[in-house]
């Protein structure tokens, strides 16, 4: 759809309902509308993975200890889940999908983003696209999704989680105020139960009271989180749905010098300059990085690698940087001449630190918004269009 010269995008965010306890349904139907819990021995330590909805109507939800969802409900049937099955459906589940468009972001066992931006002439309407995929993955795996369409990842979500269980909403362009607005501030993703109790003591219960607050009033009470609850509370959200699978092992770059050099400055800015187109595909990836590899190969065509891993993944270059840098000189000696520069990113995940609270998110957050801006303008005008301190001493 064409909205001022903008090209909107239509963006599904397909989630299934209960997904493991609807698997178990479908090896059993005889536990179907009984109140079903995946998640270990009940005498156990464990927590709930999934509950039936015939479950949550007893107040038990996921991450509660089962020695609790046992009290709610004492004659609720406890599984301990078959994890390997799951893999086996959610592998069902993506085959659906990637049927309808080849952007699809897995973001966990069983649910997605799936861009169908362009897709019109191909499938028709996405609201018919949309009930298409959901009858599709009914009729083939067994299971109910839930269905939100809307212009970006964010309104997606909270359209998905809206509508569950079997539920499909679009959210049509020039709606989104509209949609947002009344919704309790709680449901924005990222806001965490902390926060909402924050809120409630400032008098912000729905999304329309927070999108009421000034900007600089936000940014004075939340600091840095300021601006991402005024962006994020008028529903926007620039993140793309990226279709590169996690598979891809490692990102490397390496480069072979014109001339073999003991200039510690020019190899440390020519490790910039590598870290940083590593780190430009690492986020169009939407991937995060926990171990990082420095190569070096001398002229005597010795090769030496030296890893770090950190505790927490990251995405950013300075990051990265400082740590291929520290390598760089507990390696380096001014005696043979360096031939070969390489860096490697490896252990990659799609996920950052488990972040549940706003306030910690962020710092994260906005980082995120400047790579993305970035990393725009160099897919641009090119790589060398914008490039740190220290790498245009390679120039
Ligand atoms: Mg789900």
């Amino acid at each position: 759809m064409v909205n001022g010269g903008v090209l909107l995008r239509e963006i599904l965010h397909v989630d299934m309902d209960a997904f493991f306890v609807s698997v178990e349904e479908v090896r059993d139907p005889s536990l179907v509308g009984k109140p079903v819990i995946v998640g270990g021995d009940p005498d156990g330590r464990g927590v709930v993975a999934a509950a039936s909805y015939a479950a949550r109507r007893y107040g038990i939800h996921s991450a509660m200890p089962l020695a609790k969802a046992r009290r709610l409900c004492p004659h609720a049937i406890f599984l301990r889940g078959s994890h390997g099955v799951y893999g086996d459906f959610s592998r069902r589940v993506f085959k659906v999908l990637e049927k309808y468009s080849p952007l699809v972001e897995k973001m966990s066992l069983d649910e997605a983003y799936v861009d169908l931006t362009g897709c019109q002439k191909l499938h028709g309407p996405v609201l018919e696209t949309a009930e298409r995929i959901r009858n599709e993955i009914k009729k083939e795996v067994g299971i109910n999704a839930s269905i939100g369409i809307a212009s970006n990842k964010l309104l997606a979500k909270v359209a998905s989680a809206f509508v569950k269980p079997r539920g499909i909403l679009w959210i049509a362009p020039g709606k989104e105020k509209k949609f947002l607005e009344p919704l309790p501030v709680g449901r924005i993703p990222g806001v965490g139960p902390k926060s909402f109790e924050r809120f409630k003591r400032m008098g912000v219960k729905t999304v329309g009271d927070l999108v009421a607050l000034p900007k600089e009033l936000l940014e004075e009470v939340y600091g840095k989180s300021g601006n991402w609850l005024y962006l994020k509370s008028r529903g926007i959200c620039t993140s793309p749905v990226s279709g590169h699978e996690e598979d891809s092992r490692s990102i490397s770059r390496e480069t072979t010098l014109e001339t073999d050099s003991q200039d510690a400055r020019f190899l440390e800015s020519t490790l910039s300059y590598l870290v940083e187109k590593a780190a430009t595909q690492l986020r169009a990836s939407d991937l995060f990085v926990r171990t990082v590899t420095l190569k070096l190969r001398t002229a005597d065509f010795k090769t030496v690698t030296r890893s770090h891993t950190l505790k927490e993944p990251t995405s950013e270059d300075h990051v990265i940087f400082n740590i291929a840098v520290n390598l760089f000189r507990k390696r380096f000696t001014r005696k043979t001449p360096v031939r070969l520069v390489g860096i490697s990113l490896s252990s990659l995940t799609r996920e950052s630190s488990v972040q549940t609270d706003l306030f910690e998110q962020t710092s994260h957050e906005q980082r995120d918004n400047l790579y993305q801006g970035i990393d725009r303008i160099r897919s641009k005008y090119g790589f060398r269009s914008i490039l740190r301190g220290t790498s245009v001493h390679k120039e």
